[in-house]
């Protein structure tokens, strides 16, 4: 089989623990790659679809979903879909992702689902620049298949206590990966989200993140702004919603900054 996506970046965003911001960092790092020129393709790989939800795809809009991808049953064509943000798709979930209804899918290559479905995308319709995965709150066969897909991992860090407990289990998941599915799976970095200047906990789970992962934490931190909150009822990504406000200014830099790491000849001039 061809590497059709050779061009494409895949990230995968994890973290197993909920509400660190994943859903919210693919969202919005999403919108500001499309909005610097990049073509970028979400894939909704949490039941919870919360991601779908958030870019304006609704229940109704989901007849094709990330597991009919997954499973084989649809075309790219079918799976993907644009959504308001220009150059910015996704392919949208519902709950028939559980984990339990992939480990239905009698076949060894269950790691490989994932993998396999994006290396099939036909490179000349579907040009993308960066695909970002958004993974559920668990290391399961999910996160795992997007491990094994992904070229790097985004690690979100919700800057509040207890915030570095768990890494350390993260970490092994994405060495065991490598070890065997994925020997070039990178961490593409960890970024600080909800963070409070004027709180010491969010400057001490800094301090701790930066000493203890140095330069794999991006020098970009995502503060807590209500404005990044507010977009998913409104179905639409922060950078949309308000345009100016801190929250999309910060995914705006993170953009940047990972354009750059990916890139060596922007390293230079930025
Ligand atoms: P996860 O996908 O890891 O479960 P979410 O991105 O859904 O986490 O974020 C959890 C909650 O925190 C959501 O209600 C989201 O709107 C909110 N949130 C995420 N990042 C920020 C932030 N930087 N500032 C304020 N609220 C945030
Ligand atoms: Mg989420």
């Amino acid at each position: 089989m061809a590497p059709m996506t050779n061009a494409a970046r895949i990230i995968a965003v994890a973290n197993q623990k909920g509400g660190v911001g994943k859903t919210t960092t693919t969202i919005n790092l999403g919108a500001a790659l499309a909005e610097l020129g990049q073509s970028v393709l979400l894939i909704d790989l949490d039941p919870q679809g919360n991601a779908s939800t958030g870019l304006g795809i609704g229940p109704q809009m989901r007849a094709v979903t990330t597991y009919d991808f997954l499973a084989g049953d649809a075309t790219p064509d079918e799976a993907i879909q644009p959504t308001t943000v220009p150059r910015l798709s996704i392919i949208p979930a519902t709950t028939d992702l559980s984990s339990a209804d992939i480990e239905l899918i009698s076949n060894e290559k269950r790691s490989f689902l994932l993998h396999d479905a994006l290396r099939q995308l036909p490179m000349d319709r579907f040009g993308f620049d960066y695909i970002l995965i958004d993974c559920p709150p668990s290391l399961n066969i999910l996160t795992v298949n997007a491990m094994v897909a992904a070229h790097s991992v985004i690690v979100p860090l919700q800057s509040e206590f207890f915030a570095l407990e768990g890494l350390s289990q993260l970490m092994l998941t994405i060495r065991e990966v490598r070890q065997t599915a994925n020997t070039s799976l990178r961490i593409a970095g960890v970024v600080l989200t909800m963070y409070d200047r004027r709180n010491n906990l969010s400057q001490q789970v800094e301090a701790d993140a930066r000493e203890n992962l140095g330069a794999l934490v991006f020098t970009t931190v995502i503060p807590r702004n209500v404005r990044l909150s507010e977009a998913p009822s409104f179905a639409m990504p922060a950078l949309t919603y308000d345009s100016q406000s801190a929250g999309s200014q910060a995914y705006r830099q993170l953009a940047r900054e990972l354009m750059a790491k990916d890139n060596p000849q922007l390293q230079k001039v930025s």
